[in-house]
């Protein structure tokens, strides 16, 4: 039924001439200077339809000479480009040659380019830290999802295109070279820095040296490395002090200098050269080099058995690279990544595809982290973490982003998407299982409960705008591609698969995985494709309940009225956050798991699906209550009458977590969207007095966030109000739990989010003893006296301390306390965690310091402009002032930001949205539409505003329509909510 619109035949892809099988691809780095690197590949390819030119993908390489020398004729015959031609705008290289290659040849394609390492995180990328003596030290890496292989080297860049691949690198001596697979030799070679081609230009023996060059260490390969020795000894903490060298740091600049100076010294490089990799695509494709160190163990996966043989599969290699001042830092990661391969290797009965796995922290990293094959790459708050120094938080974020990443290992490099529309199959996919490899690692986190209030609810708030998408979505350009790495495809794609495996159940569904697994290995899929298996494995037809809520967008509301005892009535509708749904929003039916639970149940939510329309639903006799989408496993939300949201109100502590933050979010939401009233929900909460559960009252917090963020601009009683309704919730949580973290709750994560929560809570809302507590022991703290605040407290203490700063001195005084902590904190959280609360303060003067760091690439990395602008956005004591600020400020620095994230364009996209999506205001959302428009400019100006934006339409729209309809909302409750306010706080 969506085939119109997901032809492939719309696609903008490759023509399909030429088949690649294989890639040998060599790299001479050059790190330092111009950053400019030479390289070469040679490109076995299949002549699939006779033609005179080739065509494959290359954005910001030139390529210096090709050829191309059949080998499948009677004789070998070599022929040479006429002409080589590239285009930007389709990031593609068009290499023509004297006659038609014919069909059905075999050959091999060489070309020679040049590349550089730029600064934008993305392709074959320079990236920087800085050592404990305070220099600035280089390493290059790459990132090539979804489609900058074509920025590292030419190739055909297209997930279902898959080849095997051989990488050599030359890199300086001194540094650590990875790439997916392991490494097979390593050598010593002299390269003439006059032909600053690199060794490659001097033909492949030129390039192996004489044999007594090869260091011991290039003899033996990484398994001369390995053991628990090598991980503590000196050679392992090898790094920056390595990079000092004079190869390392002299080398690729002297190169530089010598390419056009009279006398060239030769200089000495280390080649090295990988194993060939299974077959894959190239987004998957990765490279490091660095002055690294790292930590390795081995994981011992049990599953798999070898069926003749009924023994396990062999032990992973596992190993951990960062800069040698922060390795002790990533040992929670690699136990942690350790036991995952193992959970996994289990779960899908598939075993560990590769011989290694290396995780390493990358210094600047425009995503969360990056699933290369055998690589993953992560940003460094997402691998990095201190048990002593860094935050629960934090811990929680390595433990997910490891097993998501290495959910791809399988679900999604092993077995891939076939094009870009079915990326949520690998994301949403990954997510889920990410959570249940956590939740097998940490039980006690009660992790589902979470997803539940986190990953659901985004996934909800997003998907209840018309301008969300499908999770399968259309893509016809990879131009569109980088504005689906959303909300939708990872946590609406999650959630969809979590309601399907609560609905055929575990066993079933792991079976089912599993024969995708074995039936795809190696090759690429559709959605169709893992419905199909599911359904196999467990007999339901899969596809027809999932089509409505992969291939459309939005989600029902289901509506339950009490009949005659014993009976109800369900229906369901379209959602959306705007509640203003026209007939033609609302015409599916969607395949709705009801979950009912009662007081009376004793075995888990019931099996009723809703298929049609509207339907009737019998409860057994004298149940006390009742309530659908039990565990919250489903993706909708439920609106019941205002007596049977009371009646669950008092039946609250029989209700598990799961539920209880389902009737919070549900009860909220319909309120924002009109479906019910905010009063309604605002005496929901009067039911949560005795409510312990961290994530029940994380809940209530965000909730009540978004009606104080909404109503900022409203009277001052009733802005104080609302402060005084969260601290009626949450005070009492300050109170009990203090500051001081008991050694003995060093293992109770759950208590330790929620003091985080409660405090932050308490003192943002002006909670007086809170207030004076975070400023006494961040006074401590500041003077040296690291035990004065637990690390899961410190960022809640800085905005705490600077929302409080009594006037202007004081203010510069605390502003100048938290950036030296932020200057010099030793985990990257710590460090984070004081430059997202620097947007807190409210001093004018310092919100101008605090945006102008934003723009200094030396303070401020590019990555982390988000944690500063969020902070200014979402947290600032002096909200008013801060939101038209942040908006302006964006405008007035647009040509900066453009050029500093074109090229990572979620960031640019989550930028703008910060700088508008508080402002309630459809003023602002006007100004937004004739900015992105290029409303008033000259033509030529207007027509460089469009491109410059056309990577954050989706971002734009999705944000207007947000604001409009929280506008309404404060429009049509401001009255009744002011009432409420003042009746519940009279002054
Ligand atoms: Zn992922």
């Amino acid at each position: 039924m969506a085939s119109a619109e997901t032809a492939p035949s719309n696609r903008v892809t490759l023509p399909n001439t030429i088949r690649p099988t294989h890639y040998s691809v060599s790299i001479t780095t050059n790190i330092g200077g111009e950053f400019k690197y030479h390289g070469s590949v040679d490109i076995k390819i299949e002549v699939t339809e006779s033609t005179a030119e080739v065509i494959l993908n290359v954005n910001e390489v030139d390529i210096s000479s090709a050829s191309i020398t059949l080998t499948s004729l009677k004789a070998e015959e070599t022929y040479t480009a006429t002409s080589i031609t590239s285009d930007a705008k389709t990031e593609r290289a068009t290499i023509k040659f004297p006659q038609p290659l014919p069909k059905g040849a075999r050959g091999v394609l060489n070309l020679k380019f040049t590349g550089l390492h730029n600064d934008k995180m993305a392709g074959f990328y320079r990236s920087s830290f800085e050592n404990p003596k305070g220099e600035k030290v280089w390493m290059v890496a790459t990132q090539f999802e979804p489609t900058d292989a074509r920025r590292a080297f030419p190739c055909w860049d297209e997930p279902a295109l898959k080849a095997t691949f051989d990488v050599t690198l030359y890199v300086p001596e001194d540094l650590v070279a990875l790439s997916n697979m392991n490494v097979v030799e390593e050598t010593i070679v002299e390269v003439s820095s006059s032909d600053d081609k690199g060794p490659r230009g001097k033909g492949p023996e030129g390039q192996k040296g004489p044999e007594g060059k090869k260091g011991p260490e290039g003899q033996k390969g990484p398994e001369a490395q390995k053991g628990p020795e090598s991980q503590k000894g000196p050679e392992a903490r090898k790094g920056p002090e390595g990079q000092k060298g004079p190869e390392g740091q002299k080398g690729p600049q002297a190169a530089e200098s010598h390419a056009s100076g009279p006398a060239p010294a030769p200089r000495r490089l280390k080649k090295v050269v990988f194993a060939t990799t299974p077959i894959m695509s190239t987004y998957l494709l990765a490279f490091v080099v660095g002055p690294l160190s790292h930590l390795s163990t081995t994981s011992r996966p049990k599953k798999p058995l070898h069926p003749a043989t009924q023994t396990p599969p062999p032990p992973v290699e596992i190993r951990v690279y960062a800069p040698t001042h922060q390795i002790d830092q990533a040992k929670f990661a690699l136990d942690v990544a350790a036991r995952t391969i193992e959970f996994f290797s289990e779960y899908f009965d598939v075993e560990y595809p590769l011989p290694k796995l290396d995780m390493v922290a990358i210094p600047d990293f425009g995503a969360g982290a990056m699933e290369n094959w055998g690589l993953v790459t992560y940003r460094a708050v997402y691998m990095l973490y201190d048990e002593e120094k860094s935050s629960a938080r934090a811990k929680e974020n390595v433990a997910y982003v490891v097993g998501h990443e290495l959910a791809h290992q399988w679900f999604g490099n092993l077995v891939t998407m076939e094009w870009w529309q079915d990326l949520w199959l690998n994301e949403g996919f990954a997510t889920f299982v990410g959570w249940l490899a956590v939740d097998h690692l940490f039980p006690s986190w009660d992790v589902w409960t979470k997803f539940a209030a986190e990953d659901l609810q985004v996934a909800l708030r997003l998907d209840g705008l018309r301008s969300s998408h499908p999770v399968e979505v259309p893509i016809a350009d990879a131009a569109d591609i980088n504005q689906i790495f959303d909300a939708i495809s990872y946590s609406k794609g999650a959630s969809v698969i979590r309601m399907l495996e609560g609905y055929v159940g575990r066993e079933g569904f792991m079976e089912g995985v599993r024969k995708y697994l074995k039936k795809h290995a190696y090759g690429n899929t559709v959605t169709d494709q893992l419905w199909e298996a599911l359904g196999e494995a467990t007999g339901k037809d899969v596809g027809e309940m999932m089509k409505r809520w992969t291939r459309q967008t939005g989600y029902p509301l289901i509506t339950v009225k009490e009949d005659t005892a014993g009976s109800l009535t369900v229906s369901q509708s379209r959602y959306l956050s705007t509640g203003d749904v026209l007939p033609a929003d609302d015409t599916t039916d969607w395949f709705v798991p009801l979950g009912l639970i009662t007081s009376a149940s004793d075995t888990g939510p019931s099996s009723d699906v809703l298929h049609a329309r509207q339907s009737q639903v019998s409860v057994p006799g004298n149940v006390s209550f009742y309530k659908l989408n039990g565990r919250q496993t489903a993706f909708y939300r439920v609106k019941y009458g205002v007596d049977q949201l009371a009646n669950l109100g008092k039946h609250i502590s029989e209700l598990s977590a799961s539920d209880r933050v389902g009737l919070v979010a549900d009860a909220f939401a319909l309120a924002q969207a009109g479906y019910g009233s905010t009063v309604g929900a605002l005496e929901l909460v009067k039911y949560f007095g005795a409510e312990e559960d961290f994530v029940v009252l994380q809940e209530i917090s965000t909730r009540l966030d978004a009606i104080s963020a909404t109503w900022y601009n409203e009277p001052q009683d009733v802005v104080d109000g609302l402060k005084k309704l969260s601290l009626r919730v949450f005070s009492r949580h300050a109170k009990a739990l203090g500051w001081d973290y008991p050694s003995t709750e060093k293992t109770n994560h759950l208590l330790s989010l929620k003091r985080t929560l409660s405090l932050g809570v308490a003192g943002r809302s002006g909670d007086a003893t809170t207030v004076a507590e975070a400023r006494t022991r961040f006074a401590k703290f500041s003077s040296g006296d690291a035990s004065a605040l637990d690390p899961s407290v410190r960022g809640t203490a800085y905005a705490v301390v600077l929302r409080t700063s009594q006037n202007a001195e004081e203010a510069k005084k605390d502003f100048e306390a938290v950036l030296k902590v932020y200057k010099t904190a030793e985990t990257v959280d710590g460090r984070l965690s004081a430059l997202a609360a620097l947007g807190s303060t409210g001093d004018k003067d310092l919100v101008e310091k605090v945006l102008a760091m934003a723009l200094d690439g030396e303070v401020v990395k590019a990555q982390d402009v988000i944690y500063v602008l969020r902070g200014v956005a979402k947290d600032n004591a002096n909200p008013k002032y801060a939101q038209a600020r942040l908006w302006k400020w964006v405008q007035e620095n647009w040509e900066s930001l453009v050029e500093r994230f074109k090229v990572t364009s979620g960031l640019l996209g989550a930028i703008v949205q910060y700088a508008v999506d508080g402002s309630a205001s459809t003023a602002v959302t006007a100004e937004l539409e004739a900015f992105v428009s290029g409303e008033g400019l000259s033509p030529e100006a207007k027509a460089k505003r469009i491109e410059e934006t056309k990577g954050i339409t989706m971002t734009v729209k999705q944000t207007v329509e947000k604001v409009k309809a929280n506008a309404k909302w404060l429009e049509r409750e401001r009255d009744a909510v002011a009432a409420w306010i003042r009746k519940e706080f009279p002054q």
